[in-house]
């Protein structure tokens, strides 16, 4: 008998799910709904091979969750086999550690954490209000892209900034992307045959979004994204680290609100900002092979991020036996990998290239034998993770 379980991602104007049988991890169905709350709405439902779409006004999520039902009853597999739904919630802030049961109070809970997360935790939370309408008999389990920073010692969460001020508006160092890189990390430690709490690693989540976490024994220990996603690496459009002095600075010489230098910083920058609107490795690179001055110095500023955080995670965790390059970037970018292992020689850290060249959907080493600290290419799967996750949360 198989296992399925419903993975949602609910976002402002899209649903994201999957069906996967937590027994041979098979994908069963897969879809996407988008532009909820637009005329020209869409689903697609992919199953057996097959793709079947839907195309009409979806107004709200109750009638994109309807959508999804009828998807499931017109071509199959059964919802009515789900033993559970796995949500994914992206803010649990200071209240959620760890997959919880969704209920009344939950949902109050990531409302209540709205300010952190506004573009995420309110759509978060219709998703979860429609599917628990729709699918009413089985558990809605809530996973938090915060959890897995949830054991961040106080030394790496605290930002130095006016203690009551931090205190009353809850800012600290949250962290993103915890199930990809909790994920990871237990993959890293499966391909190697280790024990996760017997080693220490650093796996870098390099996709459109990017982060960086240093694991210690299978815990993770600091991490780049912050109070929002907004921090550390430089991403595809988002700028990452910045003197916070920016902010204040562009408010004042160039007028602009602080909506605007959200948005400047959140959508507008990154490879995207320095690199004339490409924030796709394939363009990028594309532009640094026929000799574009901007794609080469976006391309070299990533790098340069990249490498100092992965030296300051060597010398926060003192030890490291395995360095991880997953996510759309890490997995597929060789150029990537080796000009960052290229500059981490002085560890004894070194690249075999004809392994870095290899393309290929599993886990796979790509250092040399002799490297101090193996490299890994590592696929991940957020959607496998969650339906794990809401899978060992039911069966406690
Ligand atoms: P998201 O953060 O949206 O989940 P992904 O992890 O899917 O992002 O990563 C998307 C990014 O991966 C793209 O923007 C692109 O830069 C990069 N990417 C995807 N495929 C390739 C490839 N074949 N070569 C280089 N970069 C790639």
């Amino acid at each position: 008998m198989p296992t399925p379980i419903l993975v949602l991602n609910c976002g402002s104007s899209s649903v994201k799910y999957q069906m996967i049988d937590v027994d041979t991890e098979e994908v069963l169905a897969s879809g996407l709904v988008e532009k909820i709350g637009l005329e020209d709405g869409n689903l697609t439902h992919k199953t057996g091979g097959q793709a079947y779409r839907i195309e009409e006004t979806i107004p709200d999520h109750t009638a994109a969750l309807s959508l999804v039902v009828r998807s499931f009853e017109e071509h199959g597999p059964s919802l009515k086999d789900a033993v559970a739904v796995g949500h994914r919630a992206v803010h649990g802030g200071d209240l959620f550690r760890e997959p919880v049961l969704i209920d009344q109070s939950v949902m109050d809970g990531m409302m209540s954490l709205a300010g952190l997360a506004p573009l995420h935790n309110p759509p978060g939370v219709l998703g979860m209000k429609a599917a628990l309408a729709v699918l009413p008999d089985i558990p809605h389990v809530a996973i938090f892209d915060t959890a897995f920073f949830s054991t961040l010692p106080a030394e790496a969460y605290t930002y130095a900034i006016h203690a009551p001020t931090a205190k009353q508006y809850k800012i600290r160092k949250y962290g993103f992307h915890g199930t990809s890189h909790s994920f990871v990390s237990k993959e890293v430690a499966e391909f190697l045959g280790r024990d996760v709490t017997s080693f220490n690693q650093i796996v870098c989540h390099l996709g459109n979004g990017a982060s960086i976490s240093a694991v210690a024994g299978g815990v993770a220990v600091d991490t780049s994204m912050g109070l929002t996603p907004l921090a550390g690496l430089v991403m595809g459009t988002r700028s990452g680290d910045v003197d916070p002095g920016v902010f204040a600075y562009l408010q004042r010489e160039a007028g602009m609100d602080s909506q605007a230098v959200d948005t400047l910083l959140n959508k507008k920058s990154g490879m995207a900002g320095l690199a004339d609107g490409s924030s796709d490795f394939r363009d990028i690179w594309a532009k640094v092979v026929a000799g574009d001055e901007n794609a080469q110095l976006a391309y070299d500023v990533y790098i340069h991020r990249l490498i100092s955080y992965i030296g300051s995670y060597i010398a926060i965790l003192g030890h490291v036996e395995a360095i991880t390059f997953t996510a759309g970037v890490g997995e597929n970018d060789q150029h990537v990998r080796a000009s960052v292992i290229e500059r981490l020689s002085a560890f004894g850290i070194h690249l075999d290239p004809e392994l870095n060249a290899v393309r290929s959907p599993d886990p796979r080493a790509i250092s040399t034998p002799d490297s101090s600290t193996v490299i890994l290419v590592v696929p991940t799967n957020e959607e496998l993770a969650m339906a794990r996750e809401t899978y060992q949360l039911i069966s406690k």
